[in-house]
């Protein structure tokens, strides 16, 4: 028997950290222990610990040799090295692999990371599988990568012996706890629109869930005491069809969920979808928006029909769900006053949450490759979506009026007796949404 060890990592020196259970990752512990059961299989997060370097030296020492896979956005270039470095030191046999979204978007970058074993670039259900065949025939490769001709069949996650309450109390990706424990669930990996600064590693096809497998997983996750669900999708409702099949199920099994959806695309929304998800437990969801200016979001393949959304919003709210509209600044080539015609534009439409996220370039994308020249230069930390490096703004701003935007932006939207009142009315009324909230408005 082999010990293989599941690790997440998550770069916590952000201001804005956020975590949630980590459903990749899992999907993964699901392929390996169907294919490899006599593996003991251990899952580590350094996100839900404390002096957690000092944790994994302590679970790896007794049980090295062993595989470890680590899973990382780009966030976490940096510090995938240190956790990979103190992997080796313990016993340098032990195998260390590393995949996710960090990885696949610029995979050249690793080459120089010496305690790095093997890298696996995609989606890595059917290629972990190669991988640990390879590793058992000493036959191990520098670099895997997902073969798109082959369809993934999208697994469970494996929620066996998880700690849900661990993710409960920490700022999670949501705004918003109705109640606890929650847990992420996705009904379909991938998304068409192809937005030339989206680092996705899920693809462009839709690749969905059959709907009687979510339910069996959303009854176990119920058996599990799991009493809130996020549905994890990047775009809930690309087919309107499939999203409303799977709440009308989800209404008749009665699971008595509250829901949140972290993605909806707004332009594809209508009355039916917003009743089925209120009556299904629905209560929050998030859409992008980005900008209001067309030759900003022109060069971000995006479009915007401001009285189209405005309708969509008025019934979304007179049901009684809470909407949250993203937006962005530091576009490429975007001047300050873009910026506030775009923020403008934001406090006057129905929302009830607004962020504002400064734009992004990672590597791999088609205007992280235009505009940024060495990636490897910039901390890695840098990347996420409140920072203040100069080197990561594109836009005709200075620095000075970006740091500006990211001081003042939420205090300016939420600062406000009218915006106060009415979110005080809707917003579930509870101590950890109160703190979020706070957070958000401090930030
Ligand atoms: S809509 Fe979102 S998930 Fe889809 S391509 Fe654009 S950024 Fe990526």
């Amino acid at each position: 028997m082999k010990n293989i060890v599941l690790a997440r990592l998550l770069d916590k020196s952000i201001s804005s950290f956020t975590t949630s259970p980590p459903i990749g990752i899992l999907c993964l512990k699901t392929v390996l222990r169907k294919e490899f059961p006599k593996n003991n299989y251990i899952f580590f997060d350094n996100s839900v610990l404390k002096e957690e370097q000092i944790k994994f030296t302590q679970l790896l020492k007794p049980i090295s040799p062993c595989i470890i896979l680590f899973s990382i956005t780009y966030t976490e270039r940096d510090l995938l090295k240190k956790y990979a470095n103190i992997a080796k030191k313990i016993n340098k046999n032990n195998i260390i692999i590393a995949g996710g979204s960090g990885i696949t978007c610029s995979p050249e970058e690793y080459k120089d990371y010496i305690d790095i074993d093997s890298i696996c670039s995609g989606q890595a259900e059917n290629t972990i599988i190669n991988i640990f065949n390879d590793i058992k025939n000493n036959k191990l490769k520098n670099i895997y990568k997902q073969d798109y001709n082959l369809k993934i069949q999208i697994p469970t996650p494996d929620w066996e012996n998880f700690n849900f309450n661990n993710y409960s109390y920490l700022p999670c990706n949501n705004n918003l706890l109705k109640k606890t424990p929650y847990a992420p669930v996705m009904a379909q990996r991938g998304c068409p629109f192809n937005c030339p600064f989206c680092n996705s590693i899920l693809g462009n096809k839709i690749n969905s869930r059959k709907i009687d497998s979510i339910i069996e997983e959303l009854k176990n996750l119920k058996n599990k005491g799991v009493r809130e669900i996020h549905i994890a999708d990047d775009t809930f409702n690309i087919s309107l069809d499939y999203a409303k099949n799977f709440l009308l199920q989800i209404i008749k099994e009665n699971l008595n969920f509250s829901i949140s959806f972290q993605g909806l695309r707004i332009e594809n929304t209508d009355y039916e979808l917003f009743e089925l998800m209120k009556k299904a437990g629905g209560y929050y969801y998030e859409f992008g928006i980005q900008h209001i200016d067309s030759v900003l979001l022109n060069n971000i393949s995006r479009q915007v029909n401001v009285s189209d959304i405005n309708k969509k919003l008025l019934i979304s709210s007179k049901l009684g769900l809470i909407s949250e509209g993203h937006f962005m600044y530091n576009l490429p080539e975007e001047t300050y006053s873009q910026h506030k015609e775009n923020f403008k534009f934001a406090k006057k439409l129905p929302i009830d949450f607004a962020t504002f996220f400064k734009f992004t370039p990672f590597p791999g994308t088609s205007i992280g490759n235009k505009y940024i020249n060495n990636f490897k230069k910039i901390p890695s930390n840098s990347f996420h979506f409140y920072n203040t490096d100069k080197r990561l703004n594109i836009s005709n701003m200075t620095n000075n009026e970006l740091i500006t935007i990211n001081k003042n932006a939420y205090k300016d939207y939420y600062y406000r007796t009218s915006k106060i009142l009415s979110l005080l009315k809707k917003i579930p009324k509870n101590s950890i949404t109160i703190k979020r909230i706070l957070n958000t408005i401090i930030k």
